[in-house]
């Protein structure tokens, strides 16, 4: 674009702007070769409050806009109309169609070519009813520590926040431990309402929420100090595809499941589906089995061979 070669979530030696969807850490290798992003600024306040990067934001270039993504707070969508192609792209990272518990709610784009993640790309894989998935976590948390402790595990950035405005809206401030605690900050000054505690002895501790690899190291921590019983829980989108070593797993996740991918495409309706990720070559083949023209991104110049068929 001009002046701008834009790598899209991921290192390219070409390019000299990263566009960063979000601040999860797989999106974020093109930011160690350009400092330069596009990119909203709590994304930048998270990736800068958890790493040694810095991100320089530059403006939007006038053919770029950046819609909201659905899936963590900051995350957004890239949407390019050039003149210079002639026709229009939206990439989106991670993203979801369902009402985000924490983030801004997702905005479509009618597109000639959507750039689309494929995390979850099997058609059998449908996510509970996020309402129903919400009332039973609050549910659980409330009845286990009637007379135990309850200890989630759970990614340290967005899930984590997630966990901690569902247990507040049911009356309970969980502790959470310091990285969690960081991004917190970070949600907070950027305007979410969060009220946690930081981690201290089991009694005044009831609920805790730490980062995944912590909770068995957690759990044993608090069996060693309390003789009440300690429960185990994660909350995932891959409960449905994963039997977590937890002693309960909640269907909670902020991707599009493949119902929510049809939704989304449709929406956008694009002339041709580029699927990138691990799960592009699946995904892609899922897709065109119903119809779509759909295939793995291996090469961006091959978009523009493409639609040369279409314009
Ligand atoms: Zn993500």
């Amino acid at each position: 674009m001009g002046e701008y070669n834009i790598a899209l979530d991921s290192r390219d030696d070409e390019a000299n702007v990263s566009f960063v969807s979000h601040a999860h850490t797989d999106h974020i290798a093109g930011l160690k070769k350009n400092r330069k992003a596009l990119a909203s600024e709590i994304t930048k306040d998270i990736v800068e409050s958890r790493s040694n990067l810095n991100m320089e934001l530059i403006e939007e270039p006038e053919c770029v806009e950046l819609l909201n993504a659905g899936h963590m707070l900051g995350s957004r969508q890239l949407f390019v109309q050039n003149d210079l192609y002639g026709y229009s792209v939206l990439y989106s990272g991670d993203y979801q169609m369902d009402e985000p518990v924490l983030a801004e709610k997702l905005e479509t784009r009618k597109a000639d070519v959507l750039i689309v993640d494929s995390t979850y790309p099997y058609p059998e894989v449908k996510f509970d009813d996020k309402s129903e998935v919400i009332d039973s976590i609050q549910f659980y948390a409330r009845k286990k520590t009637e007379r135990g402790h309850v200890v989630f595990g759970a990614y340290t950035v967005g899930r984590a926040q997630e966990l901690v405005k569902i247990l507040n809206e049911a009356g309970m401030v969980p502790a959470v431990d310091e990285k969690i605690a960081m991004v917190n900050e970070v949600y907070k000054k950027h305007g979410a309402r969060l009220e946690y505690l930081p981690l201290g002895e089991p009694e005044s501790n009831p609920i805790v929420i730490v980062g995944q690899s912590k909770l068995e190291a957690t759990r044993d921590a608090i069996r060693a100090k309390s003789v009440k019983r300690v429960y185990t829980a994660v909350a995932s989108g891959w409960s449905k595809i994963f039997r977590f070593n937890t002693d309960v797993q909640f269907n909670l996740s902020d991707h599009a499941d493949f119902p929510q991918a049809l939704e989304y495409i449709n929406a956008c309706s694009p002339k041709i589906v580029f699927t990138f990720g691990s799960s592009s070559r699946l995904f892609a083949k899922h897709l065109a089995m119903r119809g779509y023209d759909a295939r793995p991104l291996t090469n961006t110049s091959e978009v523009n061979a493409l639609m040369l068929n279409y314009i």
